[in-house]
């Protein structure tokens, strides 16, 4: 199958996905999570359709960004080194990935210098597993008020990696769980923060997480096929 007819088949079993779940389907974004792929892979993808790309590594996305005229909209989703922020400042429209407030001071630092603002999401380790990054709901509660003092961010809400199941299901917890966090920190009420992002689910478990709100799905496998470097690498 090409790219475009998984990238097909992703977007019918997503909308299908929110229609069980009694959704709109369009409350549902699909983040195509293109690292280790070659920017041409991200090319056809774009041509199929596909406007958003997540990307885990700083210098493969800014090898990718420059090698693309298409006006992609990159998304930043793994663990990001502070020191790195200014490589990839004004290219990524959303950072999902944020877990630490000096993380955050430096996005705010990098964006202002360019005279813009960073949307970003606080990352939250749900299970408390330890090869995990993320902040605990009681860290990402206090970070978000924190973010919030920061200018030139905006904070739109949580992100999450589950454990790995065989059993898609059984992720299905976690992800109630990010909602849960998601509303009582939109309960707070902190000015200048819209919890209105719920980026959770993969290949593997994304029609559970689409049962529990998901608002941004990150999928790579089941549209670029299976990598050589592991979904947790980097
Ligand atoms: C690799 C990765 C994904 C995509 O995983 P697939 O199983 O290939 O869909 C999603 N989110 C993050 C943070 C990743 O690192």
């Amino acid at each position: 199958m090409s790219i475009a007819e998984r990238l097909a088949e992703v977007r019918e079993e997503i909308r299908a996905a929110a229609v069980k779940a009694g959704r709109d389907p369009d409350g549902v974004r699909l983040v195509a999570v293109s690292k280790t792929r070659p920017t041409e892979e991200v090319r056809q993808c774009f041509q199929a359709g596909q406007l958003v790309f997540g990307e885990n590594y700083v210098q493969e996305l800014q090898a990718k960004a420059a090698g693309l005229s298409e006006p992609v909209e990159w998304h930043f989703i793994g663990h990001l080194q502070s020191n790195k922020v200014k490589y990839i400042a004004g290219i990524v429209g959303m950072i999902h990935s944020v877990d630490r407030l000096s993380l955050a001071q430096e996005i705010s630092r990098q964006w202002g210098r360019l005279g813009k603002s960073c949307d970003l999401l606080v990352q939250v380790n749900v299970s408390g597993e330890a090869t995990k990054s993320g902040a605990t709901a009681e860290e990402a509660r206090r970070l978000v008020q924190e973010i919030a003092l920061l200018p030139n961010l905006r904070v739109r809400g949580l992100m999450t990696m589950p454990p790995f199941f065989d059993d898609p299901t059984a992720a299905r917890p976690y992800f109630a769980e990010l909602r849960r966090l998601s509303e009582r920190i939109a309960a707070a009420g902190i000015p200048g923060v819209e919890m209105r992002e719920l980026s959770m689910g993969m290949s593997g478990d994304f029609e559970a997480a689409i049962q529990e709100g998901a608002t941004l799905v990150r999928i790579g496998t089941a549209i670029f096929g299976t990598r050589d470097r592991g979904p947790g690498a980097g």
